[in-house]
């Protein structure tokens, strides 16, 4: 199918939950549109515990590090003590600073047309989780302590990216989401580099910057006076869940973890413990975000049309599952989607 081109060898990781639904619906309308990928299948999560005792398996490892290029399903982080989330890990582990959240409309809802895109800082802040208990008297966790943490360097690393994202890709404004009011430290510096970095790009891109509180509501009442999202990471996991909501919900919310030399896409949803093994998740996050793979390797042909694929099997053949109001199983979804693919 795909003899010209060369073949990209890439770690594929089902995950936990729907994962691995959402994962062979995606894989196969991938085989579909005759992808590059060569799929190094991985274990990690609660189905690397259950595989090899080990939620985030060297050989899972090995394969990112060699391929440096996966894409994966939802990951649970098993409950209790030692436990780190996975997902936190693996951006931690392959410096996957960024992380890249587009919101576009494809199915007219509450609102229509819109077309932002959320840069979080993907692997300081609150997320570092220097977290413990302070005792009192008899109360061995009487006191509970957080530190965030944010570097000028990480800070100006992530900034540049954001820019030089808007200047690839054509947008006009990044807003730098905060709370320097009140955590003027961990977030004021986080202003502050952008707004350094910002002045190099004057000419291409504008920057302005809100509080957290009112991005979030100003999301609600007029999300279209955004172009980019430029966020701390607690700040950009919470808003960009309110992007998802704002064109269909985390059926519709691909995301891409990206570094210097290494790129991981996955949906921004989690594994849905409430639908998994009934055949009903939407896939089109994950599918999206295999869109984003095939950019990032340079076929925007291919990406280009799995979306038209992707609106014309929910546009013109109503065909959608049931987060979208439709009764279509991921199977049915995934098999119209194939079948659209033969006419574009
Ligand atoms: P986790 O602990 O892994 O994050 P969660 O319980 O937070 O899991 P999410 O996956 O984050 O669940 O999603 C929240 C809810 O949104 C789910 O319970 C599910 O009902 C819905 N949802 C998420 N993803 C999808 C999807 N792809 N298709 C349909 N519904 C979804
Ligand atoms: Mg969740």
């Amino acid at each position: 199918k795909n003899t010209i081109f060369t073949q990209i060898p890439a770690t594929l990781i089902p995950g936990d939950g729907i994962g691995p639904e959402v994962v062979e619906a995606t894989v196969q309308i991938l085989d579909a549109l005759g992808s590059p990928f060569s799929w190094e299948v991985q274990q990690a999560g609660m189905a690397g515990v259950n595989s090899c005792g080990d939620p985030l398996p060297a050989a899972t490892l090995a394969s990112i590090r060699k391929n440096k290029l996966a894409l994966k399903g939802p990951l649970t982080t098993p409950i209790g003590e030692g436990f780190r989330s996975s997902n936190v890990r693996l951006r931690e582990e392959f410096q996957l600073y960024a992380n890249v959240r587009p919101a576009l409309t494809i199915v007219p809802g509450r609102y229509e047309n819109i077309d932002l895109v959320l840069v979080r800082e993907n692997i300081g802040g609150f997320y570092v989780a220097h977290e413990y208990y302070i005792p009192v008297g008899d109360d061995p966790r009487a006191v509970a302590v957080s530190t965030g943490v944010n570097t000028r360097d990480a800070c100006k690393r992530i900034a540049r990216f954001a820019f030089e994202y808007a200047v690839k890709n054509g947008r006009k404004k990044i807003t730098v989401v905060h709370k320097a009011n009140i955590l003027k430290a961990l977030t004021g510096i986080f202003l502050e580099a952008a707004r350094e970095v910002a002045r190099e790009y004057e000419n291409q891109v504008q920057m302005n910057d809100m509080i957290v509180d009112a991005c979030a509501m100003q999301l609600v009442l007029n999300p279209w006076q955004f172009d980019m999202l430029l966020c701390t990471n607690l700040f950009g996991d919470i808003l960009s869940d309110q992007l998802a909501g704002l064109v269909g919900g985390l059926g519709m919310a691909p995301g891409a973890n990206v570094g210097d030399d290494t790129a991981i896409f996955e949906a921004v949803h989690g594994s849905a413990p409430d639908i998994a093994g009934k055949g009903i998740a939407n896939p089109i996050s994950l599918m999206l975000a295999s869109g984003l793979m095939l950019e990032h390797v340079g076929r925007h042909d291919l990406a280009q049309r799995l979306r038209t694929a992707i609106t014309e099997t929910l546009n013109k053949d109503h065909i959608r599952t049931g987060d979208l109001k439709g009764t279509a199983s991921t199977r049915q979804f995934a098999d119209s989607i194939v079948r659209r693919l033969e006419t574009i």
